[in-house]
């Protein structure tokens, strides 16, 4: 079986494979075909892949003859010829935004299999790539506010006098989240955070940061379903618009991270609460693409607003193209490997598994997923 890594369009550093899944999937008796110049950005020269058992050539090349084709966006349908029929095409495929795309792997008879969509269960972690890729944008979020910052982050006594603590509120405590609050630890902020679920407020203390939580009206109890949030109604957005005005005023650094599935992202900012800010401090909207949590984001950009940087993070898990790829590529291969027949040697993903449920988009030239046909 063979399988094919495709170098990404333009503006994508990441690549969907490393050396080490190359060793991996041979092992597991596939035979890995990279496309030339694939993990450029990623810093990893198509001669690591070689030395790792992977033949490097053109994109028609690669494909040719491949049974499964790795990716981090998906690729023009179009552009997929040589294939298999009913390839299997592995990357995060965008459904919602991309269905143009789905609909035309679909004609072309490719599996597409939209990793974006494994269900948040125990036996998926490892797959997740929404983890993996939130938890370094987490950490990335936090150093790039620091940079932004001109002023220290931890507590300094000098013989010139004490530079104090910078402050940091964290808005969605996630993965991104979490991480967030670790990093800005070990640079020596004095760190609060916020959620609306219950179950996060532990995990808060647990890091050596402060929970600030609306404690008037019920928020969500436990991990809320698969560990997402919903909406909120206007009573609890009501008071958590007062929570977070009293607080946010006191704050240098805020990072804000919160997401419901489906739905834009939730306003947690308005501007006059930004403007209760002192000047020179910093906020980062991991939720930028996502249409922001803070009023005035700019996805991918940097704008002041009363003298308070407000930078509309866009996938900053691309400005760490080398870790970044590095747990992409494990999530991929720890999904196919978890499939795979060694009979057959290949993956077959059985029909009933809650897995391929999930993330199966189209087979057999038809669209199967349930999310996507309802929608
Ligand atoms: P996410 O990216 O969907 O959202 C980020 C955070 O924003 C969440 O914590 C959410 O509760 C919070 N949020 C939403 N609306 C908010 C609001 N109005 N105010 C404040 N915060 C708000 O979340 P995520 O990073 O995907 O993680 C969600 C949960 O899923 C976590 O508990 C995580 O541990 C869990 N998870 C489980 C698995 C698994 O078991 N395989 C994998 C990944 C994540």
């Amino acid at each position: 079986m063979k399988i094919a890594v495709l170098k990404e369009a333009a503006g994508e550093t990441r690549c969907a494979a490393i050396p080490e899944t190359v060793k991996k999937f041979a092992a597991l008796g596939a035979e890995v075909a990279v496309e030339k110049g694939a993990g450029d950005a990623a810093s990893i020269p198509d001669s690591e892949f070689e030395a790792a058992g992977a033949k490097v050539g053109s994109r028609k090349d690669v494909l040719k003859g491949a049974g499964v084709i790795l990716c981090i966006n998906g690729p023009e349908p179009g552009s997929l010829a040589g294939a298999e029929t009913g390839a299997m095409l592995v990357g995060g495929l965008d459904p919602m935004r991309q269905r143009e795309r789905i609909d035309g792997y679909a004609k072309a008879g490719i599996e597409a299999l939209a990793m974006e969509w494994m269900p948040r269960i125990t036996r998926a972690q490892s797959m997740d790539i929404l983890s993996s890729q939130s938890n370094l944008a987490g950490y990335k979020a936090v150093v790039d506010a620091a940079a932004a910052y001109g002023r220290a982050f931890p507590m300094m006594m000098t013989a010139a006098g004490t530079v104090s603590p910078a402050k940091v509120f964290v808005m969605g405590v996630g993965v991104a989240g979490l991480q967030a609050i670790a990093t800005a630890r070990r640079l020596g902020a004095q760190v609060s955070a916020t959620d609306v679920r219950s179950a996060t407020k532990e995990q808060i203390q647990s890091l050596g940061a402060k929970p600030i939580f609306v404690e008037n009206v019920a928020g969500i109890e436990g991990e809320g379903a698969g560990g997402y949030a919903t909406e909120m109604s206007p009573e609890y957005q009501k008071a958590q618009a007062e929570l977070v005005s009293s607080h946010i005023a006191k704050q240098d650094i805020v990072i804000t991270t919160a997401l419901i599935p489906g739905k834009p992202a939730p306003r947690l900012i308005s501007d006059a609460q930004v403007a209760s800010m002192r000047p020179g401090s910093v906020i980062v909207d991991l939720a930028a693409d996502a249409g922001g949590n803070v009023e005035g984001t700019k996805a991918g950009e940097s704008v002041k607003q009363h003298g308070v940087a407000i930078i509309g993070a866009s996938n900053l898990a691309r400005s760490l193209a080398a870790d970044s790829s590095a747990l992409f590529a494990r999530n991929l291969y720890n999904f196919l490997s978890a499939f795979w027949d060694k009979e057959q040697a290949r993956p077959v993903l059985p029909d009933d598994d809650e897995i391929v449920k999930g993330v199966r988009l189209t087979q057999n030239g038809k669209l199967v997923s349930e999310r996507l046909t309802a929608a």
